[in-house]
């Protein structure tokens, strides 16, 4: 073998041995063993995706730089490349709503009082499987001055079995839409959580109020049933436009 091919078959041999440079140091793969996901980022892109996928089965792989007809490039290892064979890819996870529903609103036009209150009917969970609600309510104006509290307190309630529903404290909740008596708003505490406060600060004004979440009074879970509840004790007479629901999911996209 002359020099020239014995230099060329040096390089050649260089070029095949070092067709896989070292390990990235940027990025890596992560892959979601539960949710049957992979994920290529940098650092903080795959710190984000841990973040998203909290208390699964999580692997991070690191990444190769190989060799490409052009320059180098990032490789999967082949031993992962047959891991996630038939996993998605790239994904990220994001919210997703139902349909906006109204409650019953039958008896929902309290007058205003500390104890003469109003339960909604109940919303199923248990084959739906939604992640939370929000509910916002949505009161006509009334031309009536602000008195007592200045204020109407929406509750939520839940169910995990039978029929026994979060207690008020004094009337029963029993998940079909009624009148229902409260311990008195202005002197006693109320065992249900306070879903949200409506303010009444100004006569013959709309008010609507802010989207509150069901699962957050829960803990961060939707019980598999749920109604809310209402004491007005603003000083007017209620109208109630409507009071909505809408339930939230995630998607993976
Ligand atoms: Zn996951």
């Amino acid at each position: 073998m002359g020099k020239i091919s014995q230099l060329l078959h040096f390089v050649d041999r260089y070029r095949r041995t070092s067709l896989v440079r070292e390990r990235h140091a940027n990025e890596s793969m992560v892959v979601c063993h539960t949710c049957r996901l992979h994920h290529t980022d940098n650092e903080q892109g795959v710190f984000e995706f841990c973040t998203r996928h909290k208390y699964h089965s999580l692997q991070i792989v690191p990444l190769f730089e190989v060799r490409a007809q052009e320059g180098w490039s990032l490789a999967i290892p082949q031993h992962a490349n047959n891991m996630i064979a038939g996993y998605g890819g790239n994904a990220s996870i994001k919210e997703a709503f139902g349909t906006a529903t109204a409650f019953t609103k039958t008896n929902a036009n309290i007058a205003t009082s500390a104890t003469a209150g109003w339960k909604s009917n109940a919303i199923d969970n248990t084959s739906n499987l939604y992640l939370d609600a929000s509910v916002m309510a949505y009161l006509a104006a009334v031309n009536t001055p602000p008195a007592n509290n200045k204020a109407i307190y929406l509750f939520a309630f839940s169910l995990i079995e039978g029929t026994t529903y979060t207690s008020t404290g004094d009337g029963t909740i029993d998940g079909s839409e009624g009148t229902v008596t409260y311990p008195d708003v202005g002197t006693l505490p109320v065992v249900a959580p306070i879903l949200d406060v409506i303010y009444y600060p100004v006569q013959n004004k709309v008010l609507n109020s802010k989207a509150s979440s069901v699962a957050a009074r829960f803990d961060g879970v939707l019980p598999p049933k749920w109604c809310i509840g209402m004491v007005n004790y603003s000083g007017m007479t209620l109208s109630v436009t409507n009071i909505f629901y809408i339930e939230k999911y995630l998607t993976v996209a």
